[in-house]
């Protein structure tokens, strides 16, 4: 206590002390095991102080100690990690017809879970209630209290402006377009809300599940729409206003004549979502109302329908050709319903990208499927909240914020 007293008579070092508290705990993260010890030689902290700071991250149920210590006979633990079910978080998956929402804990591990069929149409309040009582009903089913809760993540289907957590103009979902999401929630919950659109979210969610080393990588979902999430040096990039990675109205020459319901002609969703490619093979006299018909198609073997898919995937090529020359990711990840068709798609994609692009932006470029598939929405949303939750200036905060540290 005698250190944090000092401290709190000076204020900048007071500052300091809780952004050392931040940068122990980001160290203790990666989950392993530390001692004071290695954790004062890590950041050339005195241990006297290395060993407050643990006592705060303790008393904020972010930090405990590790087992081993159990067997040295009552003595204190020797070793500290991340307590990764010290606090959860709730994500939450809302989709054209369905909601689906999930308690996580710090790493990302889901706990519980619960779905309903609910038509986004419906409207903001119709939803969100449901996601309101379900979250409720899932802590109270694992015996938290929402004291425990650090942080709610929603991915939406369709444009959000991240800063803000609304829909801006969302073409599916009437009754949404700027709806203040967060600001319905904080008339229930204490806890920051964090609205993304649901291809970010999906992006999020393939990485932790699939590729936690990888730091760049573009997950591409194509289905009724076509989009993207670009993870760009380990972090999602939302661009000014939110909407970097929105690939579906890039033009392609080959449709320089197809109309799109955005207005425009020749854009990529007219050519290669999976409505367009129902459209064209009913134009050749097959019967595909939808891009699920299509899939099925594919999957019976008809040779118009897969050379439709292998099309589209040429299409989707020329437009990521463009974002390997931008962005160089390691990884392109393709995604979403129209994924089902899997190989047929991911080849006229490498087709175009392995051949147009300069070799050493391709020479050890992945083009693969989603491994993560349905799961990928509603664990990114949980990894929104907990990057949000756990990041330096938000551990700093609580630090700051936490009564028994305030004292002192
Ligand atoms: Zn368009």
């Amino acid at each position: 206590m005698t250190d944090i007293s000092r401290e709190a008579s000076d204020g900048h070092i007071t500052a300091l002390g809780s952004s050392v508290a931040s940068d122990l705990f980001q160290i203790l993260r990666d989950g392993r095991p530390r001692t004071r010890t290695e954790l004062s030689a890590m950041t050339g902290l005195a241990r006297s102080t290395v060993a407050l700071r643990i006592d705060a991250l303790m008393k904020l149920g972010l930090v405990g100690p590790v087992g081993d210590a159990v067997s040295t006979g009552g003595r204190p633990s020797s070793q500290f990690a991340i307590a990764a079910s010290g606090r959860v978080v709730l994500g939450v998956d809302v989709g054209a017809s369905h909601v689906r929402i999930a308690v996580s804990d710090l790493t990302g591990r889901l706990q519980a879970e619960s779905n309903e069929n609910i038509q986004v149409a419906e409207g903001p309040e119709a939803v969100l209630s449901w996601v309101s009582t379900a979250g409720k009903e899932l802590l109270a089913e694992l015996g938290r209290d929402s004291s425990d809760l650090l942080a709610i993540g929603i991915g939406l289907p369709g444009p959000v402006e991240y800063n803000t957590g609304r829909p801006i103009n969302p073409p599916i979902m009437p009754g949404w377009d700027r709806f203040d999401v967060p600001g319905w929630f904080h008339e229930s919950w204490d806890v920051p809300v964090l609205v993304d659109n649901d291809v970010n979210i999906m992006a999020l969610g393939e990485r932790e599940l699939s590729w936690p080393d990888v730091d760049h990588l573009m997950f591409v979902k194509v289905a009724t729409g076509i989009g993207s999430g670009v993870i760009s040096g380990g972090i999602l990039q939302r661009g000014a206003q939110g909407t970097a990675g929105d690939i579906g109205h890039v033009y392609v020459a080959r449709g320089a004549d197809v109309p799109c319901k955005c207005g425009n002609r020749g854009c990529l969703e007219a050519l290669a979502s999976g409505p367009a490619l129902a459209r064209d093979l009913r134009e050749m006299g097959l019967n595909a109302e939808t891009g699920q018909d299509v899939v099925e198609l594919v999957k019976r073997g008809n040779i118009d329908a897969i050379q439709a898919v292998r099309q589209a995937g040429r299409d989707i090529g020329e437009v990521l050709n463009t974002c390997v020359s931008l962005i160089n990711p390691s990884v392109i990840v393709i995604g979403g319903s129209a994924a089902q068709v899997g190989e047929h798609l991911i080849a006229g994609v490498r087709e175009i990208v392995y051949t147009r692009s300069m070799p050493l932006a391709t020479e050890h470029l992945q083009i693969t499927q989603s491994k993560a598939g349905a799961d990928a929405a509603v664990l990114g949303a949980c990894m929104l909240a907990i990057h949000h939750a756990l990041s330096p200036a938000n551990i700093e905060e609580m630090v700051v914020g936490a009564p028994s540290v305030a004292k002192v």
